[in-house]
């Protein structure tokens, strides 16, 4: 018979912290005879004295009961259904507790297809995957329910699954990058078993929708931890079954070549200085965060070294990123549109090997469309590898310059351009490596 849980006062977080459309929902499904509470994420930040993303709350209420309560609820999902209640561009997802899935007897394969039975909150609860997201916060009696050890592991600082870590990462491969989510953004600790069985797994995260692969590996490279979450991939063999090109590219450990190391090394710095970039406040987009994963990997099989100053290199990096990232397209649904972005601004990269100058080409690229991003990468490189400073600045002053350009000024230029083309034809070398 599974224990009851450990309950403490919830003293210690403020009512103010928590969303007040939060508070009044949770009062209304009680006022109804429902037990609700907040769950998830939002529990384990408050304790944390972090500000939470959102404020996610679970309820004994089926999804037609909060519906019949909510006017402004709508019921989304087509397998598991659970609630959105809307106040005004805001939503609170609320969702019934569910219980874990029931195998089948003869069912040796782990891996969760179907998550949608109803349960019990401590069911609820001992479905989740770590200790510390299985909190459940009663905020109208002021008390945060604990069945799984969790307030103890927020204590120590450790990340923990719930049960047996072999099974909950055969379960589902995902929490393998959930883990380094955690563990990277919240500075804990990855308890010793479940490290372990994050490494066992790896090879299964192959079995897991590349939708969602994609999405968590997005969010883990725009976290502001990036630099941790990728090492921790590398460590753990999973960047070696989800991103084989770039695992290949960092090398081996005790590779005897010098400059592998010095490659593997720049690319640290540049996930460095991207995380950097994020604590300053800048978020990056998509396209950013593809480029600065795939820039050196493209450069490097166009044959382009950081150090060379090869300026026609472009037309086959536009094919190697094409080849690295058209099957995220196909397979993983990378949006078109960010694919052509992250393919553009890796391309471009090479026109800030030289000063803008009064080069009306130079001005005119700086009133394209994805300039901003493109400069927003050399930005990054220029940090990261503390080469190129002068340049970006004097990049950033022409785009500050051009950005009141006139359509009268934008023609002059084009003339200027054209004339000088003629006078000059370029010449077209494509990089021999
Ligand atoms: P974040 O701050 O990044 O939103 P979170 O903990 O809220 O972190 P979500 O992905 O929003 O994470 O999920 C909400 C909650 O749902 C989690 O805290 C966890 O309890 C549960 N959960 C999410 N994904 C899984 C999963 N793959 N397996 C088990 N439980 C999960
Ligand atoms: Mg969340």
């Amino acid at each position: 018979m599974p224990s009851g849980p450990t309950t403490i006062d919830s003293g210690a977080i403020p009512k103010k912290r928590i969303h007040q459309d939060a508070l009044r929902v949770i009062s209304r499904l009680r006022r109804q005879g429902f037990e609700a509470y907040l769950v998830g994420g939002c529990v384990r930040d408050l304790l944390l004295g972090r500000q939470p993303k959102d404020f996610d709350i679970a309820t004994a209420a089926h999804p037609r009961q909060i519906r019949r309560i909510f006017r402004n609820a709508r019921i989304i999902g087509r397998r598991f259904k659970l609630a959105h209640i809307f106040y005004g561009d805001h939503i609170l997802e609320t969702a019934t507790f569910r219980s874990a899935p029931k195998l089948e007897d003869d069912e040796d394969d782990l891996l969760i297809t179907d998550d949608n039975d109803y349960g019990t909150a401590a069911e609820d609860a001992r479905r989740r995957d770590f200790t510390i997201n299985a909190l459940f916060l009663d905020p109208i009696d002021n008390e945060i329910h604990d069945w799984v050890g969790g307030l103890d592991d927020i204590d120590k600082g450790l990340l923990r699954t719930i049960g047996d870590p072999d099974v909950r990462m055969a379960e589902d491969p995902v929490r393998i990058l959930r883990a380094v989510k955690f563990a990277t953004r919240l500075g804990f600790r990855i308890e010793d078993k479940t490290w372990e069985a994050m490494c066992n797994h790896v090879g299964e995260l192959e079995r897991s929708a590349p939708p969602r692969l994609l999405e968590e590996i997005m969010r883990l490279t725009a976290s502001g931890t990036s630099l941790g979450a990728f090492r921790m991939m590398r460590a753990s063999g999973a960047l070696k079954v989800l991103l084989p090109e770039i695992d290949a590219f960092l090398g081996t450990r005790d590779d005897p070549d010098p400059t592998k190391h010095e490659r593997a090394e720049r690319y640290w710095r540049l996930l460095e200085a991207l995380d950097s970039d994020v604590h300053n406040g800048n978020e990056p987009s998509r396209a950013l965060c593809l480029a600065v994963l795939w820039l050196r990997i493209v450069e490097a099989s166009a044959g382009l070294d950081h150090s060379t100053r090869e300026q026609e290199g472009a037309a086959d990096l536009f094919d190697v990123v094409s080849e690295v990232l058209e099957p995220l397209v196909q397979d993983s649904r990378l949006p078109r549109r960010t694919f052509i972005i992250t393919r553009r601004i890796i391309a471009e990269q090479h026109r800030f090997e030289e000063l803008p100058g009064d080069d009306p080409r130079a001005l005119l690229f700086t009133r394209t469309e994805h300039f901003p991003e493109a400069l927003n990468l050399f930005r990054l490189r220029s940090a990261a590898w503390g080469q190129g400073w002068e340049r970006y600045e004097a990049w950033k002053l022409a785009f500050d310059e051009m950005q009141s350009a006139s359509e009268d000024d934008l023609e002059a230029l084009r003339k200027r351009g054209r004339r000088r083309k003629r006078r000059r034809p370029r010449k077209r070398r494509r990089s021999n490596a």
